[in-house]
C-alpha cells in the first residue's frame, strides 16, 4: 500500500540520519580524546549531509496526516521532525504555509511543537491552550518582553480556526531516562483550533492564545504514555495486570515483570529456570580469557589500544553506549584489560539499563516490551541459554522454539545484512560455527523476545571475556526508536524450508507479527 511504502521510508529515513549521526559523533568523541576538540551538533551535520543528497521527506507544504508518520511516533532530535516532513522549521513552534503556497490562498498552520517552553501554557494532553509566538527575550530567559501580534504564525493558526483546518501537534518531553537530548518529542496527532483570544500573559504583556481539541477517533496519545511510564516505580506494584513481579527472581539488576491483559489466566511461564549467565555444558571448555588492552587511561587510540584495534581501528559505541554500526563481531575491553569498568568499549557486558516487562500477546504467546523509550543503537538484552552442540541441537526437533544458531556471519546474511568491514579474524567464523544456544530450560529475557518480518531489534555478535568466535555473546540492539510499551522483536532468519520435523518432513509455521510486508511464515 502507499502508507506502507511511506512509512518504509520515513523508517529508512530516520535511519540513515541515524547511523550518519552516531558515525559524525564517535568520530568527532575519538578526535575529542586525542586534541580536546569539543564535538559540535553531528544531529545538523547528519541533516545537512541527507538534505544535501535531496533525501529530506514531505517538503511540500501540506495540512493533515503526513504520508509514513503514525500518531505515537517519536523523535529525540528537534531536526528529525523537520527530516520526515512533520514539523519544518528547526526553531519555531508553528509551522506556517505562507498563502502564496496555500490552497486557501491565506497562511493557515500546518503543525505546531509544544515544548512547555512559554509560561503561560496549559495542557491536558485532549486539550490544550497554546500561547502564539513573537515578543519573547528569545536570547535570554524567554519570558515575554513585547505584546505579540496577529502575524506570521499567529495569524496562520487563526486562519485554520476560521477555516476548521486540522493542525498537528508534536509535544516535546523531558526525559531523564535514555535520550541522547534529554527531550522526547511524541506526534500526538490532529488537533482543530476551537478559538482564540488576545490575553494578558504573566509578565504583562498581550498574548495570542489559541485553544487546540484533539479530532476525535485517533490512536492514544504518546506523550502521555512517555510521562505515564516514566512514573511508574522501578519496582513495579500498581502495573495493571501484573501476574508476577519479577520472573528473573533477582538475578536481573531491576525487576522484570509479566503481565497478562489478554485473558483471566494467573499462569506465568514456569516450565524454565531464569539465568544470569551463558551455562557451559560439561562437554564444552570454556574459553580462556584473551589478552587485554594496557590502556590505564581510557581506550581511544588504535595505535596503542588492542581492542580498538580488534575493531577495525574504531571505538564501536559513542560515548553514550550506541552502538554505531552493525559488524561481523564487536569486541568489547574485558576484565583482562587495563582499563576501567566504564571504558567506553564496555557496553553490552554490563546488562540491560531499561524497565522490561514480559507480556501475554493474542497470537504468539509470551513477548517482551519496554517501560522507557529506547533510543536506536541502544543495547537491550543478551540471548541467554544452555551452550549445546550443533548436533545436540538437530536432535532437538520438536523441541527446539528456543534455539539460537551461534554463526554470526550466516544468521546476518540470512538478515539480508552484507558486512563489508570485516574485523581482524571475524572471517573464520563461518568454517568453524558449530555451536548454539538452548534457551529452552534455562533462559533469561531473551528467550521471550518474539520474530517480527519487520524488526526493531538487531543481533549483533559480542565478544570481551574470551575471543572464540564459535561462542559469541548474542547482544540485541534497537535498530531504531522504540516507544514505550511497543513489542520488541528481531528477525529469526529462518531459512523458509529448512526446519524439518521428526519424520523428516518440512515444517512450517505461519507468521504473526502483524507487519506490513510479512512473509508470511516464520519457517
Ligand atoms: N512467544 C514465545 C513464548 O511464549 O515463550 C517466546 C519466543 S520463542 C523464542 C519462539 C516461539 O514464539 C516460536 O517458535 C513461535 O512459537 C512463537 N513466535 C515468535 N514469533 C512469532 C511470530 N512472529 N508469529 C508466530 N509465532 C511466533
Amino acid at each position: 500500500s502507499e502508507e506502507g511504502k511511506a512509512s518504509e521510508m520515513v523508517r529508512h529515513t530516520l535511519k540513515r540520519f541515524e547511523d550518519l549521526r552516531r558515525k559524525l559523533l564517535r568520530d568527532a568523541e575519538s578526535r575529542s580524546d586525542n586534541s580536546g576538540i569539543v564535538v559540535k551538533r553531528p544531529d545538523f551535520k547528519a541533516a545537512s549531509i541527507l538534505k544535501a543528497s535531496a533525501l529530506y521527506l514531505n517538503q511540500e507544504k501540506r495540512v493533515g496526516h503526513v504520508p509514513g508518520i503514525e500518531v505515537g511516533d517519536q523523535f529525540y532530535f528537534r531536526i528529525e521532525l523537520c527530516i520526515v516532513g512533520l514539523h519544518r522549521p528547526l526553531q519555531a513552534g508553528i509551522d506556517a504555509i505562507h498563502a502564496k503556497d496555500s490552497e486557501y490562498g491565506i497562511p493557515v498552520a500546518a503543525s505546531i511543537v509544544a515544548s512547555g517552553g512559554y509560561e503561560d501554557d496549559l495542557d491536558t494532553g485532549e486539550t490544550l491552550i497554546y500561547t502564539g509566538q513573537g515578543g519573547n527575550n528569545y536570547k535570554g530567559d524567554r519570558r515575554q518582553q513585547k505584546h505579540q501580534r496577529l502575524e506570521k504564525g499567529n495569524l496562520a493558526l487563526a486562519n485554520s480556526c476560521r477555516k476548521g483546518l486540522p493542525v498537528r501537534l508534536i509535544r516535546g518531553c523531558n526525559d531523564t531516562g535514555s535520550s541522547p537530548t534529554g527531550k522526547i518529542y511524541s506526534y500526538d496527532g490532529l488537533y482543530k483550533v476551537a478559538r482564540f483570544w488576545l490575553d494578558m500573559g504573566l509578565s504583562g504583556y498581550g498574548v495570542y492564545k489559541f485553544q487546540l481539541h484533539r479530532l476525535p477517533g485517533q490512536p492514544p496519545l504518546g506523550s502521555a504514555l512517555v510521562q505515564f511510564m516514566g512514573k511508574l516505580k522501578t519496582t513495579p506494584s500498581g502495573r495493571e495486570a501484573m501476574i508476577l513481579k519479577d520472573i528473573s527472581n533477582g538475578a536481573e539488576k531491576l525487576p522484570l515483570c509479566v503481565v497478562n491483559t489478554v485473558d483471566r489466566s494467573p499462569e506465568a511461564p514456569a516450565d524454565f529456570r531464569y539465568i544470569a549467565s551463558i551455562v557451559y555444558p560439561s562437554t564444552i571448555l570454556r574459553p580462556s580469557a584473551p589478552k587485554g588492552c594496557q590502556c590505564k587511561d581510557g581506550c581511544f587510540d588504535p595505535f596503542v589500544c588492542r581492542c580498538i584495534r580488534k575493531n577495525s581501528g574504531e571505538l564501536p559505541y559513542t560515548h553514550d553506549g550506541a552502538l554505531v554500526e552493525l559488524k561481523n563481531v564487536v569486541y568489547e575491553c574485558g576484565e583482562q584489560c587495563q582499563c576501567p569498568p566504564s571504558c567506553h568499549t564496555r557496553v553490552s557486558q554490563h546488562g540491560q539499563k531499561h524497565r522490561l516487562e514480559i507480556f501475554k500477546t493474542d497470537r504468539k504467546g509470551w513477548g517482551v516490551r519496554s517501560w522507557d523509550s529506547i533510543p536506536s543503537g541502544s543495547f537491550l538484552c543478551e540471548y541467554m541459554g544452555e551452550l549445546i552442540s550443533s548436533e545436540d541441537a538437530e536432535n532437538l526437533v520438536g523441541d527446539d522454539e528456543y534455539l539460537f544458531d551461534l554463526d554470526c556471519i550466516k544468521g546476518n546474511e540470512a538478515r539480508g545484512v552484507k558486512l563489508s568491514l570485516f574485523n581482524e579474524d571475524a572471517g573464520r567464523t563461518c568454517e568453524e560455527a558449530s555451536l548454539a544456544i538452548n534457551a529452552r530450560k534455562l533462559g533469561n529475557v531473551g528467550r521471550f523476545i518474539n520474530h517480527s518480518c519487520s524488526p526493531n531489534l538487531f543481533v549483533q555478535c559480542v565478544l570481551y571475556d574470551h575471543h572464540d568466535l564459535r561462542i559469541p555473546h548474542i547482544m540485541l540492539f534497537a535498530m531504531e526508536n522504540i516507544r514505550p510499551l511497543k513489542e520488541l522483536t528481531y528477525d529469526y532468519a529462518y531459512v523458509v524450508g529448512t526446519v524439518i520435523d521428526a519424520d523428516g518432513k518440512v515444517k512450517s509455521k505461519a507468521c504473526h507479527c502483524g507487519a506490513k510486508r510479512c512473509r508470511g511464515r516464520l519457517y
